[in-house]
């Protein structure tokens, strides 16, 4: 076989591969209808996911997840696929831009955007031309009703921001909270901005808080978009593992480079992130037991 013709084959062998790669991706962007409900959707643009809710009277979107890429366009195009009431309300769930850059479409379409009092500040502050400074705030309650639904804005304090709400719809039974309550996944890196031993607290609270669903900020392992209370409990009684492990370490002297090396958590091996995120998160608690920051 000539060298040319070699060549050819490897090329559409790969291109082959290729397809059958993008074949097994889910789409870019999906809605899904929350089941057993008449009007709570999750939309999703690639690892990033919203609730909203659809009213007669209107639709209450969440974070428009829009950070460099048109997600808040393809957004907008799935809620008007549902219905054509007016957007009335944009939540942004805590600070993070990842979730909520991108909300100008929501803006110029007369959405209210609604944040927590640090979140705008926190907006505010850093300037960002692609995040929308929220038009309202909330402190440590607000309620929302429209065309009969009830949606709470609920401030349980500080855990992954000192700027996260817990949405809850209290009829039914479900809470949308954003990058703290992972569903079977090790939490992202070295916990930038999260609050030691705080959201433990957090998580106490809102697992006694009246709710079935979860709905996250990301889809768990195999693409899994809603959470019960078995996964806040979980994500807890990790934290709450880790934290002991590397106490113990610090105790001993250990930390960094021996906790790093000697902890491992098996029960938790099957999460996302495991090995790649484990390190990192060790390190964290590390600096809160044995520097105290
Ligand atoms: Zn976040």
């Amino acid at each position: 076989m000539s060298r040319a013709r070699v060549a050819g084959m490897a090329a559409l062998v790969l291109a082959a591969l290729t397809a059958a790669a993008h074949a097994q991706e889910p789409p870019q962007f999906a809605t899904t209808k929350v089941e057993g409900t008449e009007n709570v959707y999750i939309f999703r643009y690639v690892r990033h996911q919203s609730m909203f809710i659809v009213t007669p009277q209107g639709v209450i979107a969440t974070d428009p997840i829009g950070l460099r890429r048109p997600a808040a366009k393809a957004y907008i195009e799935e809620i008007r696929k549902i219905t054509k009431a007016p957007i009335k309300y944009v939540i942004y769930s805590h600070s993070h831009f990842d979730h909520i850059a991108g909300g100008q479409p929501f803006k110029d379409l007369g959405a209210v955007l609604v944040a927590h009092r640090n979140a705008k500040a926190r907006i505010v502050a850093l300037q960002r031309p692609d995040v929308v400074v929220p038009d309202q705030v909330v402190d440590r309650k607000r309620t929302i009703t429209l065309g009969g639904t009830t949606l709470e804005l609920i401030y349980v304090g500080k855990n992954h921001s000192d700027s996260t709400l817990v949405m809850r719809l209290p009829k039914e039974r479900i809470i949308f909270t954003v990058d703290w309550i992972p569903l079977q996944t090790v939490p992202f890196r070295g916990m930038a901005d999260t609050y030691l031993p705080d959201i433990e607290d957090s998580l106490k609270t809102v697992i006694a808080m009246e709710w079935d669903r979860l709905i996250p900020g990301h889809p768990g392992p195999d693409g899994r978009q809603i959470g019960t209370k078995e996964d806040a409990r979980a994500a807890l009684a990790y934290l709450q593992d880790l934290s002991a492990a590397v106490k113990k370490a610090a105790d001993d002297h250990k930390c960094l480079a021996d906790a790093t090396r000697e902890i491992k958590l098996p029960k938790y091996e099957n999460w996302t992130n495991y090995s790649q995120y484990l390190p990192m998160n060790i390190e964290r608690f590390c600096d809160f037991h044995s520097l105290g920051i």
